[in-house]
């Protein structure tokens, strides 16, 4: 079996708003129509009437691969007399991985899995990284390993790569591990590193044609870059990969049907790179602490300014707000691609769970 997409229930359609200006052309039709499948959700209109791009809503697509999962995770239990499971393992004490481990807790026990954390203080040593993870290798009672990256720095350079090809490629449910790697290249069955594959779920649900699409990856990371670009190019879109040494980027992805952006850097992608009407993945997560910079990029979104003056800080994506009045759908970040990673972990640790009882 190769890497698909599960089958769509969700219809999402474009909203052609009156900009002031030339309407743009859609590189592709997307559905129009509402309330003929299984969950229509209709999103509200944007407030603002600049707004050309359909809103991807990566959260409710999230939720229905959880949905999804539901009898699977039954089926599981009924053969092996408990859940499938996940075993975190966190390393240190990062604030952002912190969130990230609660949030994939939290999503485990509401999609009715087990998991179990293991924490390991930041001054531990490699070997005993390594210890924890051959232990979940042999531990039958897990199907799914995930250690938790970034590791600290001072584990060394290339503790993270160690760590991966040390995950059995069984329970290599992050996909991050040179063989997982590898069978996604060679579109086999594996595991596919859950943002790209998320974002192929989203494209696919959304009923967004890929076939023969020029799709621009800017980002070339192991995790997020190219498997996204292998992903793609499985799907027979025609497949760019840029990076900081590409030249003249902004030309390169304006001439995508679909851009991709898995940078980490702030609001990177302004207007300047996006065809009209194009589809624009934010794979970014940035947090936003700076006033200056806060105002600089959201001066014209008075509703997320508002978010930092509350908060003391604000999430941005890779691109920058204005695009989603050059674009014909976007991802928004928050909400975007951040729920469909945890949703293609639960997914992937249910079929690693599948594939002992086969
Ligand atoms: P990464 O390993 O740092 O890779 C960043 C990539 O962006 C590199 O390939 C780099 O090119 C490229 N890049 C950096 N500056 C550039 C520039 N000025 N012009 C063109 N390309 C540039 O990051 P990552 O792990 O792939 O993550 C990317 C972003 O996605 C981050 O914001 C991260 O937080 C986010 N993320 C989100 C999720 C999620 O669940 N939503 C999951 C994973 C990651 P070079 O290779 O030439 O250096």
């Amino acid at each position: 079996m190769r890497y698909q997409a599960a089958p769509c229930p969700a219809r999402f359609f474009r909203r052609h708003l009156s900009t002031g200006r030339a309407a743009a052309k859609p590189p592709f039709a997307l559905s129009r129509e509402r309330g003929s499948c299984e969950n229509p959700r209709p999103r509200a209109k944007p407030k603002d009437p600049e707004v050309t791009a359909t809103i991807l809503d990566g959260k409710a697509v999230a939720q229905q691969i959880r949905d999804e999962l539901g009898a699977r995770v039954a089926r599981v239990k009924e053969r092996l007399g408990r859940p499938p499971a996940l075993a975190i393992l966190l390393v240190g004490d990062d604030p952002a991985s912190e969130v990230y481990v609660r949030n994939k807790l939290k999503t485990a026990e509401e999609s009715g899995l087990g998991v179990k954390l293991e924490r390991l203080p930041s001054a531990t040593t490699l070997s005993a990284v390594l210890g924890v993870v051959g232990r979940f290798n042999k531990d039958a009672s897990f199907d799914g390993i995930l250690v938790q990256s970034p590791l600290p720095k001072a584990l060394g350079a290339d503790a993270e790569q160690r760590v991966f090809d040390t995950i059995d490629p069984g329970k290599d449910v992050d996909g991050f591990s040179p063989i997982s790697a590898g069978l996604v290249l060679q579109n086999r069955e594996g595991f596919a590193p859950c943002t790209p594959a998320g974002v192929i779920e989203l494209l696919v649900r959304s009923k967004i044609p890929l076939e023969g699409k020029h799709a621009v990856v800017i980002g070339r990371s192991d995790i997020v870059g190219k498997p996204m670009a292998a992903l793609l190019l499985h799907k027979n879109a025609t497949v760019t990969i840029c990076h900081s040494r590409t030249r003249d980027l902004p030309a390169m992805a304006r001439s995508a049907d679909i851009l991709v952006a898995a940078i980490g850097r702030p609001a990177f992608v302004t207007p300047e790179f996006v065809k009209p009407g194009a589809v624009v993945i934010d794979v970014g997560i940035n947090s936003v602490t700076r006033a200056d910079e806060a105002k600089r990029i959201f001066a014209g979104h008075p509703e997320r300014l508002a978010v930092f003056e509350k908060r003391g800080s604000v999430l941005v994506g890779d691109v920058h707000p204005d695009v989603a009045r050059t674009a014909g759908a976007l991802t928004p970040v928050p909400g975007g691609v951040g729920p469909l990673t945890i949703a293609m972990l639960m997914a992937n640790t249910v079929r690693a769970a599948e594939r002992t009882i086969r």
